[in-house]
């Protein structure tokens, strides 16, 4: 273990000592994906002190994204005479109710991994005559991709490019976990990525009116380990303030991309996989952007989400239960090969982070 590490889980142990002789234990929830998958690629959880429980969050895109959303898919990949779907890499093998993407591929349909949505935009153009329909999900982290390929493809005419959205806003879905209170949060490890966006100060209003930290962390182990110990101090304190030890993010986060995204975008009640719907949750396209958006354009069969049988990644990304409580996981019948749920395909998934580094 290296110096500073050390150090730092010192100072978290005793904190944690002075704060488990007043409370039972401390649950603190990791919203984004790429810490999971941090915290257990570092084996970071075995040098917490008992009592201390880090919680998985809904902050991974892919495993909030609802099934409909898929089988919405792959209704245009089966008609590949006149679609192409360009999709960020993660979503090709999530399982809909009648297929993934992968085996909708399998069968012809022309289903196409891109790394960004200006990608999406540049097959569309190449393409001419088929319709490129760009899956558009994540958070505040890729809508503002979305947004600026929406943009352009207006500004150079391709119509021939649409995106089906169903981006996401991580503050509605913490703000709903605190208010149904069925599981204990006590503080928020807050995401990197999306915070740069927003801006540490995005999350004053959660601190204020539930009275928990929030506090922005980078990736790597030690700034993990540096907001932990933020969150414990201020809890330890009695403060629940609004604060980030990442570097990269402002207080009043990226104005241009902020911008960005008010100018395309106007926020939806939006549907989450087991968290239902979240008023205000979801960007949609602006009417102004109405041709752009494949939910408008094409027929689209209206399916209802269910999990798959035994399945709870429900639960997962809501923090109530970890993957080795899922009985499939347990069983060795949803594995990274043969995944039954989307938090096991997902290089962000809770289940995939488990299998991969903490199965036992
Ligand atoms: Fe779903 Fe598989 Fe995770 Fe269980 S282990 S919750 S089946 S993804």
């Amino acid at each position: 273990m290296n110096k500073a590490v050390s150090l730092s889980c010192k100072k978290i142990h005793e904190i944690c000592d002075g704060l488990f002789s007043r409370r039972q234990r401390v649950q603190i929830m990791e919203v984004c994906g790429t810490h999971t998958m941090s915290i257990a690629r570092s084996g970071l959880r075995s040098l917490l002190p008992e009592g201390l429980n880090l919680i998985s969050g809904p902050g991974c895109p892919v495993c909030v994204t609802e099934q409909s959303y898929v089988d919405k898919a792959v209704a245009l990949a089966d008609r590949s005479s006149e679609f192409v779907i360009a999709t960020y890499g993660d979503m090709v093998r999530v399982p809909g109710s009648r297929s993934s993407l992968a085996e909708a591929r399998a069968g012809g349909a022309d289903v196409r991994v891109v790394t960004s949505a200006d990608r999406a935009l540049e097959l569309a153009r190449q393409l001419g005559q088929k319709q490129v329909v760009f899956l558009a999900v994540g958070f505040e982290t890729t809508a503002p991709g979305t947004a600026l390929a929406v943009q352009e493809a207006k500004r150079q005419g391709v119509n021939n490019f649409s995106a089906l959205t169903a981006h996401k806003l991580i503050l509605p879905a913490m703000d709903a976990l605190l208010a149904a209170d069925d599981v204990r949060i006590d503080g928020f490890l807050c995401p990197g990525h999306v915070s740069v966006i927003l801006g540490y100060g995005a999350y004053d209003g959660l601190s204020r009116r539930y009275g928990r930290p929030c506090v922005v962390a980078g990736f790597d182990p030690l700034q993990i380990i540096a907001a932990l110990e933020a969150i414990l101090q201020q809890l330890a304190d009695g403060r629940s303030e609004a604060v980030s030890v990442y570097p990269a993010v402002a207080r009043d986060g990226n104005p241009t991309a902020l911008k960005l995204l008010e100018d395309v975008f106007v926020e939806a009640d939006t549907s989450w996989r087991s968290l239902g719907v979240i008023p205000n949750s979801g960007l949609v396209l602006r009417q102004e952007f109405a041709e752009f958006d494949a939910a408008k354009r094409f027929e689209l069969p209206a399916t209802e989400s269910h999990e798959s049988p035994g399945c709870r990644c429900g639960d997962v990304i809501c923090g109530r239960c970890t993957p080795f409580e899922c009985e499939l996981f347990s069983s060795g019948r949803c594995t990274p090969r043969a995944p039954v749920g989307p938090c096991m395909v997902s290089s962000e998934g809770a289940c995939a982070a488990a299998y991969k580094y903490e199965k036992r």
